[in-house]
């Protein structure tokens, strides 16, 4: 399938980048050529730019409750695109149908965060002493701006849009250069939505543009979410010119399996952690952490595994780089002593001979000084560690730099609860292998998963993507 090549949304108009310079938009499942993208120069954002602070003091001002509407227009619109964009999702990301419609209904699901809004930012008032009364008003920031990766086209854009819109932010998007398309008919919907010129604006290209947002004056706050070192850099370099930024990095997820954990429930939910979205995901199960005799558990897990077909209900890692970069890790594991248990290497589908698939990988006897159990695979592998007891699994999960999510599987009330308390992660699961907190609770990790304060979704983002104004009156008795 061929589409048009992907522009810049400057003020409503689908703009040509000035950039000279252009990348191929590729399709993981058979390596197809679906776009091209222009990389946009730092010259061409302040344009952007100017057009957002132009669009800002109308928006800006209007009631929440008028922004309101545009994001309920909005998510009736997605609802009834949802089989489109889906479908989108699955030919630029090259994860299955089905998982490109569960991140649309993420995507709805903030939505309808974003539409609550007026009954959540009130404000406040008080008589702070006899006859004086002070008010809170909460306002919007003016331009910001958002960079996401390409493991969740849809979704992730779609954790700060509604809800820096609706608190009336003019925003600007930086998508992944891998996965622009879903973004460019974003655009669309969101203009059909009846959102003004300039509140939503795209600019397309990679590192040159992100750096020239971070560095940008006329920009109040940037939300960044990829990997780590670029979380980090990122955040640096956009807090150094005075910008408030969150930046949400990458991850390496501890699951921790106790003998007494029920068997087809964890086999299943572990497999489906892993495995999802072919493992690009930053919520994924990376390190299975066996605690004491689990061999039953870790054998059905094995089958299950066997069971997930790539080109079928596993889809596609995003680009030939990365199918490498994992099949890298598998191959030095085992050569410093792991026991490949489900081998996802060489994987050809048939009819999609030159599309990116790894299969589902099972990997024992890994120890903690391994690259496969330090280090973010993003790919549907599973290293398995092994603990004598709850004290030593957490000790392996504390060691990690990382801190998006963990999760436990067990009977024991007391041990998940010993867990729930010591887990250096942010997102806990308690027999739920991918625990992402449903709106209104936030999304966010600990450690290197997060550079900044608060959650990137629910109510901690109302206070990144706003500011309090404080009145403090008194008037005469007349
Ligand atoms: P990435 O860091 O390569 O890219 C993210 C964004 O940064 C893209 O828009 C890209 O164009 C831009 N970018 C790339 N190189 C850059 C550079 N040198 N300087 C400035 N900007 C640059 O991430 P990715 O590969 O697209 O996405 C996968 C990563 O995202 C994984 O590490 C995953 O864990 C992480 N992720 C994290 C979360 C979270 O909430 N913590 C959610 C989704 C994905």
């Amino acid at each position: 399938m061929n589409f048009a090549p992907v522009h810049n949304l400057v003020n409503g108009q689908w703009a040509q980048s000035s950039g000279l310079e252009t990348l191929d938009v590729v399709s993981p499942l058979d390596g197809s050529l679906l776009s091209t993208l222009p990389l946009s120069t730092a010259n061409e954002l302040d344009q952007v730019v100017e057009a957002a602070a132009a669009a800002f003091p109308d928006w800006g001002q209007r009631t929440i409750r008028e922004r309101a509407q545009v994001a309920y227009r909005y998510r009736s619109l997605l609802e009834r695109h949802i089989d489109e964009l889906a479908e989108l999702v699955h030919l630029e990301n090259g994860k299955t149908v089905a998982e490109g419609r569960a991140e649309v209904a993420k995507a709805i699901e903030v939505t309808e965060f974003a539409c609550s809004l007026p009954q959540l930012v009130t404000g406040e008032v008080l008589e702070v002493s006899p006859g004086v009364e002070c008010r809170v008003d909460i306002c919007p920031l003016g331009v910001v701006a958002s960079i996401t990766p390409f493991n969740f086209p849809c979704m992730v854009p779609h954790w700060t849009i509604p809800i820096a819109i609706t608190l009336g932010n003019a925003y600007i998007l930086k998508p992944s250069e891998k996965v622009p398309l879903t973004a460019r008919r974003t655009g669309e919907l969101l203009a059909e939505a009846g959102l003004p010129d300039g509140v939503f604006q795209i600019v397309n290209g990679d590192r040159e543009i992100v750096e020239a947002i971070c560095d940008h004056p006329g920009i109040a706050a940037v939300a960044f979410v990829g990997s780590t070192a670029i979380a980090r850099s990122v955040y640096a370099r956009a807090t150094a010119t005075g910008k408030r930024a969150l930046g949400m990095g990458g991850a390496k997820n501890h699951l921790v399996v106790l003998p007494d954990a029920d068997l087809e429930l964890t086999a299943e939910n572990v497999t489906e952690s892993a495995t999802g979205c072919a493992g690009q995901r930053c919520m994924a199960a990376s390190a299975l952490v066996a605690v004491g005799e689990v061999d039953h558990i870790i054998e059905r897990i094995c089958e299950q595994s066997r069971a997930v077909v790539p080109g079928d209900n596993l889809g596609a890692v995003i680009s030939a780089e990365a199918r490498d970069r994992i099949v890298g890790f598998i191959d030095e594991a085992e050569q410093a002593g792991a026991r490949v248990l489900v081998d996802g290497r060489g994987v050809v589908v048939a009819g999609r001979e030159q599309g990116f698939y790894v299969g589902p990988t099972v990997i024992d006897g890994v120890t903690p000084d391994m690259r496969i159990a330090r280090e973010e695979v993003f790919g549907p592998v599973l290293a398995i560690l092994r603990a004598g007891d709850l004290d030593e699994a957490m000790a392996i999960e504390n060691a990690s730099n990382f801190g998006n999510a963990a999760a436990i599987y067990t009977r024991d009330g007391g041990m998940a609860r010993k867990f729930a308390s010591r887990a250096s992660a942010g997102m806990l699961g308690v027999n739920i292998g991918v625990p992402v907190p449903r709106e209104p609770f936030g999304f966010g990790g600990w450690n290197d998963s997060r550079f900044g304060v608060g959650n990137i979704t629910g109510e901690e983002s109302v206070g990144f993507w706003t500011q309090s104004r404080k009145v403090t009156s008194r008037w005469p008795e007349g």
